[in-house]
Order: C-alpha cells, then structure tokens, then sequence
C-alpha cells in the first residue's frame, strides 16, 4: 500500500521490497523434444522444435 514516505523507515521499505519483490528469472522451461533449457515461446535452440514440431528447416536431422 502506498504510505507517505516519511511514514515508513527505510528499513520497512526495503523489507518489503525484499519480500514482495522477490527476482524471479524470465520463463525458462525445458524443450519437450530435447530436454534442454530454453526461453518459454521461443523455438529451442538446440532442436529448433516449437509445439512437438521441427519449426527450423535448418536445424532438421532427418
Ligand atoms: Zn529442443
């Protein structure tokens, strides 16, 4: 809640801040093809698979 900053010490500010802010990485999963990390909505970089499909023509195998 918004409080005149005077109101509120230093110290009280930035414990919340620690406890309401908390870091928290960008959308990293794992691709279901290979397993390896990558960035949510994002063809993985490794396989070049997006949704169980091969999206990268490049990337193919086979
Ligand atoms: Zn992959």
């Amino acid at each position: 809640m918004a409080v005149p900053y005077r109101r509120k010490s230093r110290s009280r500010s930035r414990m919340h801040r620690a406890a309401t802010m908390k870091y928290q990485p960008v959308g990293n999963t794992t691709c279901a093809n290979c397993g390896e990390p990558k960035l949510t909505h994002r063809v993985c970089s490794v396989c070049g698979y997006y949704k169980n499909k091969p999206v990268l023509e490049s990337v193919e195998q086979d």
